[in-house]
């Protein structure tokens, strides 16, 4: 990217200007936003985080000195979805992500992860690992009667054996939630961190409980942009105050690398919606922790 000031950099993510799936890793932006249950718009989220990702072409990461955009790595554009059809979309986001190596998806919302998970399940082997940001637990075994929609996808997640509930933790975690919905999400043996305790405790050591529950299984990330705080993150369909600043989730990331780094499978970066964002800074912190990801696998 050396020639090029930023503002002109390709399109793709990161300006990457391969395109083929044969890739290690693979960008793809699934717009679909039908299973929103507030604030539809995240339709818009990949073209926007791709264009804030510009910003982080001049240079490598410098902690783990990996310029993510040297990786290998693909941009193969969006995903077709099924418009206005979740079920349907989630079957098609499925089959586009089964063949795929190491899958990095921009949303869209949440509900995407769960075709996600089914795909990735089939390929690991075994359930997986979960590290998931998040206000919302999302284990709501449905969203208003609509059984896929966003807040259901973790439920449904459990419930089909894609992850391991005693290798799962939640961070941020702060909205309103039925007691029962939370009960079932512990009682099923899910580590909860909130924000609160987030914000209590240094980055090292919340990346150590990290770690300590997802261990040396095979894992995947999970990060809904609504897990930072409107103040840095207010283009988001369902925005809950009290949530992590962006450095926070960025240090616990960093926090995560090291001599042995999770076995990370694939991460997906979810609800941004620019419709509600000011001055691009909902897509830039999503595309920084993107970049962040990638300059953690990449360590390896
Ligand atoms: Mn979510
Ligand atoms: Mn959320």
């Amino acid at each position: 990217m050396a020639d090029l000031p930023t503002f002109s950099t390709p399109p793709g993510f990161l300006g990457v200007t391969r395109h083929d799936a044969a890739a290690r890793i693979v960008v793809a932006g699934i717009p679909l936003d039908v299973g929103t249950s507030n604030r539809a718009g995240a339709r818009d989220g990949p073209a926007a985080i791709r264009r804030a990702s510009r910003m982080l072409t001049d240079g490598a990461h410098p902690q783990h000195w990996v310029d993510p955009a040297a990786l290998d790595l693909a941009d193969i554009g969006d995903f077709a979805i099924a418009l206005g059809d979740i079920p349907g979309s989630l079957e098609l986001i499925e089959q586009q992500a089964a063949p795929l190596g190491h899958l990095v998806a921009l949303g869209g919302e949440h509900g995407v992860t769960l075709a996600l998970l089914r795909a990735l399940r089939r390929r690991a082997g075994a359930p997986l690992a979960l590290v998931h940001f998040d206000a919302h637990v999302d284990t709501w075994p449905d969203n208003f009667g609509q059984r896929y929609a966003h807040g259901s996808v973790f439920f449904h997640a459990i419930e089909e054996g894609l992850v391991d509930p005693a290798r799962m933790v939640q961070l941020g975690i702060r909205s309103p939630v039925q007691r029962e919905v939370w009960d079932w999400t512990v009682g099923k043996g899910v580590t909860i961190l909130t924000a609160q305790q987030i914000h209590e405790t240094p980055a090292h050591e919340t990346a150590a409980e990290i770690r300590r529950v997802i261990g040396r299984a095979p894992a995947y990330l999970s990060f809904d942009i609504d897990a930072l705080d409107p103040a840095f993150a207010p283009g988001t369909g369902t925005p809950e105050v009290g949530g992590l600043a962006t450095w926070q989730g960025q240090a616990i990331l960093r926090r995560l690398g090291g001599p042995e780094p999770p076995d990370f499978r694939g991460m997906d970066l979810v609800e941004v919606a620019p419709a509600y964002d000011t001055a691009e800074i909902t897509a830039l912190a999503g595309a920084t922790l993107v970049w962040e990801y990638l300059a953690l696998i990449g360590e390896r």
